[in-house]
């Protein structure tokens, strides 16, 4: 655990770190969705899943189109091809740009009836 406090004693919570114990999670990533340190299940916040999201389907979208292909039919092929790498590539470059930031898994939550 990384938790620091601050000279009033309050805990300092990092950029990356995990909702649940405020570990900082920037150099060890969660492995299977859970933290390392308390085995919480964390996500990446919800805004960076649909920014990173969005960036990665317009390169998916745009990659047929950078090497010239014009059909309909071929781009949506092409894309459907390149999909997961452009996904991939994409995701690794954002977050080495865009240190995560994590949340709580939300299908972790458990809701009470009534
Ligand atoms: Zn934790």
């Amino acid at each position: 655990m990384s938790n620091e406090l601050a000279q009033d004693g309050a805990t300092i919570r990092h950029w990356s770190a995990c909702p649940d114990c405020l570990s900082d999670l920037r150099d060890s990533e969660p492995q299977s969705g859970k933290c390392p340190f308390c085995g919480a299940p964390v996500e990446l916040i919800w805004w960076q899943r649909y920014l990173f999201g969005t960036i990665a389907f317009a390169l998916t979208i745009a990659t047929p189109l950078l090497v010239g292909i014009r059909s309909v039919v071929w781009i949506g092929i092409v894309s459907l091809m390149v999909g997961y790498p452009v996904f991939a590539i994409t995701f690794f470059v954002l977050l080495k740009v865009l240190p995560p930031k994590y949340e709580h898994r939300l299908d972790s939550l458990t809701l009470l009836p009534g």
